[in-house]
């Protein structure tokens, strides 16, 4: 049977259900007072799909209450069907393609594909490297930053221009983190780092300058010379992290040519959680949709956090 063809993508109770089984795995709980006993599932013609009422505060609630999709009128089998197409494009999909796939306007696509990259970036994690796991570190330059003249070199040459983004990959658990930055110096990068990297980690970094000094702040710090043509030493090597910009660089090219510097951080979060979760760690599409639906939790975004 296709994917598509299931029950959640078309119905929309049977929408409700499936949200419902994960977002309250306890059963249906007042998003205002936490009670979980006094709530009853309204029935009767009138009301909508999903709404109960909690008889200890005495308001009605629906499980999209507090998530990233209270305040839209999008149907939530269209929400589902969205994350599912976000989830398993291992590039990316376009606003323009959401739109024209899923039949809602252009502004909503754009919105509902923001909520749903604010439902993959992950929240407060342990950082990497802990157990004196192996932590590679790189950044790259992407887009054109209009915030910033091209000053002194020719266009298109050298990076002033240009988004930075430094990432981690821990090669251990195969999780990635990337970090929008404004430059590219040690006084930017370390204490980012300090604050994501465990101390007991083993870093490695290419032979750039801004990395000198990692070997003070973690229990080892290896580098490889990509200047003088080296790509790695046995486990020294940055292989993994320039996978990973491999991806990120084919999908911000082929499918989001214009982003804007105040939504980086966002793409960045899409092609971060897709990494973290992908077919080589075993996570197949299904299963990376649904990890993606529990992040709706506590991230509501309205059009003006967004800044449409
Ligand atoms: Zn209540």
């Amino acid at each position: 049977m296709s994917i598509l063809s299931r029950k959640e993508f078309h119905d929309e109770q049977a929408a409700y259900d499936y949200v419902e089984a994960r977002v309250w795995p306890h059963g249906a709980t007042c998003p205002k007072c936490g009670e979980r006993e006094r709530v009853s599932k309204m029935g009767g013609k009138s009301t909508r799909i999903g709404t109960y009422k909690c008889y200890a505060c005495r308001k009605p609630f629906t499980v999209k209450v507090g998530t990233i999709f209270e305040a839209s009128h999008v149907p939530m089998h269209i929400w589902l069907q969205a994350i599912y197409l976000m989830c398993a494009s291992k590039k990316g999909i376009s606003s323009n393609q959401l739109h024209r796939t899923l039949g809602v306007t252009l502004k909503t696509a754009w919105f509902m594909s923001h909520r749903i990259r604010e439902a993959m970036r992950s929240g407060d994690l342990a950082p990497m490297g802990g157990g004196g796991g192996i932590v590679e570190v790189d950044e790259t330059f992407i887009g054109n930053d209009r915030t910033k003249k091209p000053y002194g070199v020719k266009k298109g040459r050298g990076y002033a221009h240009k988004h930075k983004v430094l990432s981690l990959v821990d090669r251990s658990t195969g999780r990635a983190k990337s970090i929008v930055v404004d430059d590219v110096n040690a006084k930017t990068l370390v204490p980012i780092l300090r604050e994501n990297v465990a101390k007991e980690a083993q870093v490695m970094t290419d032979e750039a300058g801004q990395y000198r000094n990692l070997r003070d702040e973690f229990a080892a710090h290896s580098f490889v010379r990509h200047g003088a043509g080296e790509y790695g030493r046995g486990e020294i090597h940055t292989n993994t992290i320039e996978g990973y910009f491999s991806i990120f660089k084919r999908g911000m090219k082929g499918v989001y040519q214009h982003c804007g510097k105040e939504h980086l951080h966002r793409y960045m979060a899409e092609f971060d959680f897709r990494y973290s979760n992908r077919a080589a760690k075993k996570v197949d599409d299904n299963q990376r949709a649904d990890i993606a639906l529990m992040g709706i939790v506590g991230k509501r975004l309205t059009y003006e956090t967004i800044g449409a």
